[in-house]
């Protein structure tokens, strides 16, 4: 049985296809490029087509096809049609795939609308789910035995966040769902790994929603005393995308300066 890294020359993501989700906008647009320059054929999935259109036009092009997805996470139907037109334009499913579709629905507990706790969970962690199902599926039958898949929690999943009951139980969620996936899927005739990356708190669209004040004291928080960019978060998404990582299945790597360590 052959195990191990399989060793490539050159480009570390080379002739490898990954989707995206969320790759409109901060840690997604970030991974997408980190991928493209890297040698990957990016999808980028997105529900604003706009910025998944910007994402697409930001790629370094080559021989690289990259390609955009209108795409909402919380619909089965949509996810399906997204792996199948995938595997129709590419004549392959993704061997990468990466969950940063996510939102935030900020309210303290005592006022959260149900609505507002469902469609966070909807979105965070159904959504990844069905990504995770929808891609698994599609690589099993392809039989090709080398597929990573990346989710992105949280660290305020582990730790909990005044406002967040919703994102948080989305998040630890993403944490439990990697682990069972992992498991699932590593067996050698699947050959799927399956990672978890727990951000802190990352200078993006998502975290310009946090008041100002809110930051400055996280920041404080933080031992290197600073927010992290997206581009930190996507070289370690490659990292474990990539054969680098061929021993990794279901763990989850902390990208948060040292924050609640
Ligand atoms: P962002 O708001 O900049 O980007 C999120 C993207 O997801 C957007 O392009 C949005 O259109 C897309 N999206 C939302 N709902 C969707 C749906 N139903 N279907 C498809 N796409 C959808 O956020 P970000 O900061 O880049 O966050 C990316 C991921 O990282 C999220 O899962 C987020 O929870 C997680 N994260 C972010 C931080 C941070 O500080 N920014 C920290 C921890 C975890």
């Amino acid at each position: 049985m052959a195990v191990g890294r399989v060793v490539t020359e050159g480009l570390r993501l080379s002739s490898r296809l990954a989707l995206v989700t969320g790759g409109g906008s901060g840690i997604g647009r970030a991974v997408c490029q980190q991928f493209a320059s890297e040698g990957a054929t990016v999808a980028v999935a997105d529900i604003d087509e706009d910025s998944a259109e910007e994402t697409l036009k930001s790629l370094p092009c080559d021989e690289q096809q990259h390609s955009v997805f209108l795409t909402d996470v919380t619909s089965p139907q949509s996810v399906h049609s997204l792996v199948a037109s995938i595997q129709t334009q590419f004549s392959r499913p993704p061997s990468i795939v990466v969950n940063c579709a996510g939102i935030t629905m900020d309210s303290l507990l005592l006022k959260m609308e149900a609505e507002t706790f469902e469609r966070v969970l909807r979105v965070n962690l159904m959504g990844t789910f069905l990504v995770i199902q929808a891609a698994s599926k599609a690589l099993i039958a392809n039989g090709s035995r080398r597929g990573s898949i990346v989710n992105l929690g949280s660290i305020v999943g582990k730790v909990g966040n005044l406002g967040q009951a919703n994102y948080t139980a989305s998040k630890a969620g993403v944490v439990a769902l990697t682990k069972t996936s992992a498991k699932e899927l590593a067996r050698y005739v699947y050959g799927i790994r399956c990672n978890a990356i727990l951000p802190g708190f990352i200078d993006t669209p998502m975290a310009a929603k946090v008041p100002p004040k809110v930051l400055e004291k996280v920041v404080q928080l933080v031992p290197m005393g600073r927010l992290g960019d997206a581009s930190e978060v996507a070289s370690v998404c490659a990292f474990l995308a990539s054969d680098d990582s061929s021993y990794i299945t279901g763990t989850s790597l902390e990208v948060t300066g040292g924050l609640f360590m």
